[in-house]
């Protein structure tokens, strides 16, 4: 079945993209030495070697304690409520729930681009809450983050939006050209690399953008909706490549309401209802009403 034609992203949510990646440019030198040590620590703990040698009982990639996040325009209605949790490394997990029950808050506090309002939350051993302004670029280097909107430069070609996130972090021409062709295989666009979004199918373009979050290979990949504007043929493809990318060891949280799908892939699956966290199963199932 062909994969369906979708717009491509909005200049506004590019341009907030673009910010977001060149948050990275803005770190201090004297740092870069404590911040390449913070990256490799945090990869030891993700591919486990630390863990298995040092340390008895792992680490979890994410910790959420109580956490309440209260938006100024909803004074009376927090988005979570008391949520907590523990994620493990080289854990897949679906965040479920209905639109409004929190799950994009979740995500979004994940990457730092929220706070909370009460609790603590750890990514990495990191506290969100105190996390010093330099080490937020670091923070985010290592999770990945893939949205419902694919967020693509609309004028690059698939090599040019990978190449661009190497490139705000000062990768080498030479290491950009060795890895981007690689991820876009990885992703199965290997013939598709000088196609611009308007030549690829929504499928391929959210491909593209998986390729760009983790051609940096960071430890975690978070993801918003990713296959909201698929359909189910597209979206299971979609899936099957986190999955493929979860093998290799990444850390994987997909926020999506997508009901057949979280049945069909038997994962962990943690469901929001109105900012509480209401179930929280191994190998469950989507179960609120459609
Ligand atoms: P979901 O992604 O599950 O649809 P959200 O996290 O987007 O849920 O929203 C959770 C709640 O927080 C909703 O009631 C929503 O209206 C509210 N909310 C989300 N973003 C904002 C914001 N920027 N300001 C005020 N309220 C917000
Ligand atoms: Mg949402």
């Amino acid at each position: 079945m062909p994969e369906q034609q979708t717009p491509t992203a909005s200049q506004s949510s590019n341009d907030e993209f673009i910010d977001f990646l060149l948050s990275d440019q803005k770190t201090p030198e004297h740092t870069l030495k404590q911040q390449a040590q913070a990256v490799k620590a945090a990869r030891h703990a993700a591919t486990g070697r630390q863990q298995a040698s040092f340390r008895p009982a792992a680490k979890p990639a994410i910790v959420f304690d109580r956490v309440t996040k209260v938006y100024q325009a909803q004074p009376g209605k927090p988005a979570l409520n008391k949520v907590t949790l523990q994620i493990a490394f080289g854990e897949f997990v679906f965040l479920v729930g209905h639109s409004g029950s929190g799950k994009s808050t979740f995500i979004r506090l994940l990457n730092r681009e929220l706070t909370s309002t009460r609790g603590t939350i750890l990514v990495g051993g990191e506290n969100l809450s105190t996390i010093k302004k330099w080490r937020i670029p670091y923070l985010r280097r290592n999770v990945g983050c893939v949205f419902q909107d694919f967020k693509l430069l609309p004028k690059k070609t698939a090599f040019e939006n990978v190449a661009f996130a190497l490139q705000v972090i000062g990768k080498s021409k030479a290491v950009i050209r060795n890895q981007v062709p690689e991820v876009l295989r990885l992703v199965g666009l290997g013939d598709k690399q000088h196609k611009r979004p308007d030549q690829l199918s929504g499928g391929e373009q959210q491909r593209v953008s998986i390729a760009r979050a983790i051609v940096n290979r960071p430890p975690m990949l978070i993801c918003d909706e990713p296959t909201g504007d698929l359909d189910p043929q597209t979206s299971l493809g979609i899936m099957k490549l986190l999955e493929r990318i979860n093998h290799t060891g990444t850390t994987v949280v997909v926020a999506t309401h997508d009901k057949q799908m979280v049945n069909a892939m038997r994962k962990r699956v943690i469901t929001l209802e109105g900012g509480y966290l209401v179930r929280d199963e191994a190998e469950g199932e989507y179960s609120l009403n459609a």
